[in-house]
């Protein structure tokens, strides 16, 4: 890894403290920083270098995942950090940076490789960009990198206006859009998925794949995001970026595709055949809900109009459900069914592929009388891969049983999605960042949706908090003769089926 510069906009932000130090922490303590690495950090706060690397430590101590407890090494790290105010639509502030940043490389003998890292909220990402430019700060003879944080665009238009302004400043090979969900573990596994086992790779076929189902459910609700999540909703905030980049890694899996290695052409390949949605169309395909007072986890939580700051007559969605269809030889008899909400039973994100009785092709019962074969990639807050057989044991009723395929070695240390992500970036490989074409393809894919919510041509269902959604998502795989998987029954606590059936998970 060459050596480089840091530069981060942001560093006194939320994220900065709770993600972005504690991964590069990590990666220092695993020497998978560069061997010379400087880190400049920007904010208007009028923080000294030594408040600034007091923050850095603070940060370390309460949200590192491992204790950041020999004096010497976290010395060693800090000696790296300086600061540097700067407001983001001052130029004379990057000018000033730019002093620094050549006094420092100068001082340590650094190549003037920069990394830019936003932080900040979108409405600086132009400017910044633009500031960079006009300032000389991404003229340095060496590699530069933005390396830039959700929400990319508000739609389509916003999206490519954007796109636009970035590309006035950098390359697209040089943009890192991050999608925290590509740098999970086990998000990074789906691209080698069906080539790791036999078994699974003697499964992956159409005949088999009855279909596949995409959950992201959270038990919080709107917390301190009010401004922001009462304009994007969980179309904006999750299904639009996250869940499409699930399904999409999922879905490149195209047995019969010899095209070397470049997984990111394949993805877009999938965007390209996701067979759009007309507006009108909506309301079939997309279940719109709102979560109203109800009971997670034995606490009363109030209804999403009554969260402060939410507009008492908002028709905001916190819930989405949608059936998607991917039209190409492989997948075009194979339904994907995506839901993502909050104040939602349990916290879950995991895809469940359903696999068909090619023998007895009777539908399966809910009551468990006849249960397909599953294979179940739970992406978090555990992690692991399972496939649930269908078996009698011998004095048992039926009952399925799950066999792990895959799970983490080593419990705890597994890297976050962050460590990965910055691992990535200071090495210039993208290959787990959203490409350009990605983006604007899954905003193409969901402005018809936008559209249809904006017109109240999808109904706005109600669901209590606690539960999975409002009943008509139950409904939309119904009408197909499925229903959701893994869904805890309402008399049942959700953790103990999570203890009989996922022993083996690692809890973070
Ligand atoms: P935050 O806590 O509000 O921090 C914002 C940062 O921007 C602060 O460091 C602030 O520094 C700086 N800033 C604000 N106005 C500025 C200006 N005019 N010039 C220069 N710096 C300015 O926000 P955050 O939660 O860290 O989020 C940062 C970005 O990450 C956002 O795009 C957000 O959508 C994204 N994100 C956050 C999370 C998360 O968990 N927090 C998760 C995913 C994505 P000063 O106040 O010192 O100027």
């Amino acid at each position: 890894m060459e050596s480089s510069t840091f530069i981060l906009f942001g560093a006194t932000g939320d994220l900065a403290k709770r993600k972005i130090y504690p991964a590069l922490y990590h990666l220092f303590v695993e020497q998978k920083l560069p061997p010379t690495f400087s880190l400049i950090g920007l904010g208007r706060r009028e923080w000294s270098d030594e408040l600034f690397r007091a923050n850095v430590k603070q940060s370390l101590l309460q949200f590192s995942r491992r204790e950041a407890k020999d004096p010497a090494l976290l010395n060693a790290f800090l000696r790296a950090f300086r600061y540097c105010i700067l407001d983001a639509g001052h130029i004379e502030d990057y000018r000033k940076l730019l002093r620094l940043i050549e006094q420092r490389e100068a001082e340590l003998g650094l190549s003037p490789n920069r990394l830019f890292y936003l932080s900040v909220g979108p409405e600086f990402f132009d400017t910044i960009a633009a500031n960079i430019r006009e300032s000389g700060l991404g003229s340095a003879d060496g590699w530069k990198r933005l390396v830039i944080e959700k929400p990319f665009g508000h739609d389509l238009q916003s999206a490519r206006d954007l796109n636009r302004k970035l590309n006035q400043a950098f390359e697209e090979h040089e943009i890192f859009r991050i999608d925290h969900y590509l740098g999970k573990p086990m998000v990074q596994k789906l691209e080698v998925l069906h080539q790791t086992d036999p078994v699974l790779r003697e499964l992956w076929t159409n005949r088999r794949i009855a279909n596949v189902q995409i959950t992201a459910n959270e038990t919080v609700g709107v917390e301190e995001r009010a401004g922001y999540y009462d304009h994007a909703g969980a179309v904006r905030d999750m299904f639009q970026n996250h869940m499409l980049q699930l399904l999409m890694m999922l879905a490149v899996h195209f047995p019969n595709d010899n095209t070397s290695g470049n997984a990111r052409l394949k993805k877009k390949k999938v965007m390209e055949v996701l067979e759009p949605l007309q507006k009108q169309e909506a309301s079939a395909n997309v279940i719109r809900g709102q979560y109203k007072e109800g009971s997670v986890q034995g606490k009363p939580v109030t209804a999403y109009t009554s969260e402060p700051g939410i507009d008492h007559a908002s028709m905001n969605d916190t819930f989405i459900a949608a059936k998607l269809r991917i039209d190409d030889s492989f997948w075009g008899e194979t339904p994907f069914y995506i839901r993502t909400g909050k104040r939602m039973r349990e916290k879950s994100t995991r895809i469940v592929i359903e696999f068909k009785d090619t023998e007895t092709p009777a539908s399966p019962t809910k009551d468990g009388s006849r249960a397909p074969n599953l294979l179940v990639i739970e992406i978090g807050p555990g992690e692991g891969i399972t496939l649930h057989f269908d078996k009698k044991r011998p004095g048992q009723k039926e009952q399925v049983i799950p066999i792990p395929v895959d799970f983490p070695a080593n419990g705890d240390d597994v890297p976050e999605a962050y460590e990965n992500l910055i691992f990535d970036a200071l090495r210039g490989d993208p290959a787990f960042f959203a490409h350009w074409d990605e983006v604007e393809l899954s905003w193409k894919w969901v402005q018809p949706i936008l559209e249809a919510f904006e017109e109240n041509l999808v109904p706005l269902r109600p669901y209590a908090a606690g539960t999975y959604g409002p009943v008509e998502s139950d409904k939309l795989l119904a009408e197909d003769g499925f229903h959701w998987w893994l869904d805890a029954e309402p008399e049942q606590e959700p953790d103990i089926k999570k203890g009989e059936h996922y022993a083996y998970h690692t809890n973070h």
